[in-house]
């Protein structure tokens, strides 16, 4: 089959550098786009990222791509394509997915239905398999996506399954939990390192809590689910073992680290504290149940984290500013602690009552949040 691909690894809005870093750091070379983060590489490349990538939301293979205005390009262009080094007899392959965007091909059932006969045609010519009668479909998945951009077709296969922000260690979530892919990119945005303290106050499920433990004791956030590719005939099963007992082997269960979430709601931080068992880090998290108002510490250069209720999700306008109001004044005494705040109400810093040394746009699916970014002060070295 196929020894080299052209891959991508793609990203919410807002989160592309991170995914762009995350994929340097496993010494991969990469272009970061909008939306995605482009690479290069073998089978090695795909297991690797799929396991270890934090913020990315899929990896996907690209197959090819080229121009296309009317349907019969479309087809000729999906039927060049070189099926057969990724298609056994017998795969099953949807065209699980087709997007156009600002191109004369807009009907997306047609371009989905016309992409799945240029690639039958393909693979009955390749396997000598008689025109009239339909491919069995009965063996492995491979998703097709097929996206036009300005009548640019790119027509890719999805790698990961679900999407990589499922890491399989949710066990029931609160009612407004964040992805687990965009709680690690915003630690991986922030000045948290595993020897900072490190507080959500607003724990919810434990997500912040839990991610943060595996960045912490390095972790791969891949190794409690499998992937699509995994069932994939030439993708080898000794491979793959061999690099989940890597990642296995990497996990540092020495490391201590200080991470504390807290929640008003006690059902909460139950299931915060099975999400993090089943993760397999509870041993690195206290949760407890409080009010965030209640907050104390003496300790210093710690991070908060804090995804605390908005709007129109969870609270009424009037219980809002007085949250904002009240966090203001119980996180104003840690001077040396930096506070990362996620929230989709534009208002937040007057009701927070100080203004962010940064905000970040990005997005909690579709609906817009701002990451407002405090950062603490240093403290000076005592001279003696
Ligand atoms: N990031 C969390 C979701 C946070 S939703 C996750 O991934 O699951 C906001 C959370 O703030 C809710 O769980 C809610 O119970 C909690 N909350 C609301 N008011 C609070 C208060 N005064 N003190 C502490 N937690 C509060």
């Amino acid at each position: 089959m196929k020894e080299k691909f052209n891959l991508i690894a793609t990203a919410a809005a807002g989160l592309e550098a991170v995914v762009g870093r995350e994929v340097r750091d496993l010494g991969i070379d990469c272009q970061v786009e909008n939306g995605r983060v482009r690479f290069s590489g073998d089978v090695k490349t795909i297991i690797q990222t799929n396991l270890w990538l934090r913020s990315a939301d899929r990896i996907k293979i690209v197959v090819g791509t080229f121009p296309a205005k009317t349907f019969e390009e479309l087809f000729q262009g999906v039927f060049a394509l070189d099926w057969e080094n990724y298609l056994p007899l017998g795969a099953k392959f949807p065209i699980s997915k087709a997007k156009c965007v600002k191109s004369k091909l807009h009907n997306e059932p047609s371009v989905q239905a016309i992409s799945k006969k240029a690639v039958v045609k393909k693979l009955q010519k390749h396997y000598a398999r008689p025109e009239g009668v339909p491919l069995q479909e009965n063996g492995a998945e491979f998703k097709i996506e097929v996206s036009i951009l300005k009548d640019l077709v790119t027509v890719m296969i999805d790698t990961s399954g679900s999407s990589l922000f499922k890491r399989g260690y949710r066990t029931e979530k609160g009612g407004a939990p964040i992805k687990e892919n965009m709680a690690a990119a915003i630690l991986l945005l922030s000045n948290w390192y595993p020897d900072k303290p490190l507080i959500d106050p607003t724990c919810g499920s434990g997500t912040f809590c839990i991610e943060a433990a595996m960045i912490g004791m390095k972790m791969a956030p891949g190794l409690n689910r499998s992937f699509a590719f995994e069932d994939w005939n030439w993708v080898d099963k000794d491979l793959v073992r061999q690099l989940r007992a890597e990642a296995l082997s990497q996990i540092d269960q020495d490391i201590q680290l200080d991470i504390s979430g807290s929640d008003l709601d006690a059902r909460l931080v139950e299931i915060a504290k099975k999400n993090a068992e089943e993760a397999g880090v509870a041993d690195q998290i206290h949760f407890k149940q409080m009010r965030l108002q209640d907050l104390h510490t003496e300790k210093i250069n710690g991070v908060i984290i804090s995804n605390p209720p908005y709007g129109e999700r969870l609270l009424d306008d009037d219980a809002v500013t007085q949250l904002y109001q009240e966090m203001g004044q119980t996180f104003a005494p840690l001077k040396t602690w930096s506070k990362f705040i996620l929230t989709s109400d534009e208002a937040f810093e007057a009701k927070y009552g100080s203004q962010a040394d940064k905000k970040r746009k990005l997005y909690n699916g579709t609906l817009k949040v701002d990451l407002y970014q405090y950062f603490g002060q240093r403290v000076k070295r005592q001279l003696d």
